[in-house]
């Protein structure tokens, strides 16, 4: 085995004993990079079906291909996809781009509470009908009691101090200091009644390795990933008012790959694009504990 097929093979049992170990599981798709990775491994974990929900947290100003992407995706894997939004905030106004709060509670209102409620259930949930492709409002949603998300280790500061599958309290929130240990990869999967739990497959991919394994497996990426012809391209996606694009004319995961070998970014931070970790001290601990993917 290589080491993307150690990787794979790890992220692979991880999936499989989180589904076998609690009951209303769902899994978060925000449509970057390593969600879609993530679901990629879904797939093989369960030869081509996911027997999962697919939860994606609608900010209402995620950039437009990635919705279409979403969408597409979502009806040629037929997938059970659902979303959930801060219609309220929304509606009033509470966001950052309509300059009525700051980058960290509009985050706050528009994904970490968006998420909360979602999740377990008080907030309408939005499923995918494939009949119609249309989304309809589920009918008595079960709050779901864990949730496996794309982390990894090396992203940000924060995520390197997640475990594989890590507690939150009834509020989502996460207290770092304690949490169980993962020796020699026994993980402890016996919580609480009431407690969340998120599990955390992707935690030793490197960025270099999640393109190189898109390369491999040649997967589906939304397009923004890539240089269109501007010399510039996303490394990290998220809003359209708080994300930059990076300088780059790198087309293919081949070439992107290339590119973070050559050094070209390693004094830059992969979410140096994402303005809302700057408004948090630089990392994203305050909004992390309270939640935030
Ligand atoms: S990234 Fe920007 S637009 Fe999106 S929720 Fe955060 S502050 Fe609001």
């Amino acid at each position: 085995m290589d080491h993307l097929d150690r990787l794979e093979n790890k992220s692979i049992h991880i999936i499989r004993e989180a589904y076998s170990e609690f009951n209303n599981l769902s899994m978060l798709w925000s449509i970057g990079k390593d969600s879609t990775v993530l679901l990629w491994l879904a797939r093989k974990a369960f030869f081509g079906h996911v027997p999962l929900p697919l939860v994606h947290i609608d900010t209402d100003y995620k950039i437009p291909e990635m919705i279409e992407h979403r969408d597409r995706l979502a009806k040629e894997w037929e997938l059970d996809m659902i979303y959930g939004q801060n219609e309220a905030a929304l509606e009033n106004k509470e966001t950052f781009p309509d300059g009525n709060t700051t980058r960290i509670e509009c985050c706050k209102n528009l994904k970490s509470e968006a998420l909360k409620k979602t999740l377990n259930g008080t907030w309408p949930r939005y499923r995918m009908n494939h009949n119609t492709g249309k989304y309809e409002v589920e009918e008595n949603p079960e709050p779901y009691t864990g949730v496996i998300v794309g982390v990894r280790a090396d992203e940000e500061g924060t995520r390197s101090k997640e475990r594989y599958f890590s507690p939150r309290d009834t509020n989502n929130d996460w207290d770092l200091g304690d949490q169980p240990p993962e020796f020699w990869d026994q993980y402890k999967t016996d919580f609480a009644p009431g407690t969340h739990v998120r599990v955390h497959p992707l935690l030793d991919w490197k960025e270099v390795d999640i393109w190189r394994y898109i390369e491999r497996e040649n997967i589906p990426m939304v397009s923004l990933y890539y240089d269109q012809g501007d010399g510039t391209r996303y490394r990290s996606l998220g809003c359209n008012p708080c994300t930059d694009p990076v300088e780059s004319t790198a087309s293919t995961p081949q070439e992107i790959v290339k590119e973070l070998e050559s050094g070209k970014f390693s004094n830059i931070a992969e979410r140096a694009g994402r303005k809302q970790d700057e408004e948090d001290g630089g990392g994203l601990e305050e909004l992390r504990k309270e939640g935030y993917m």
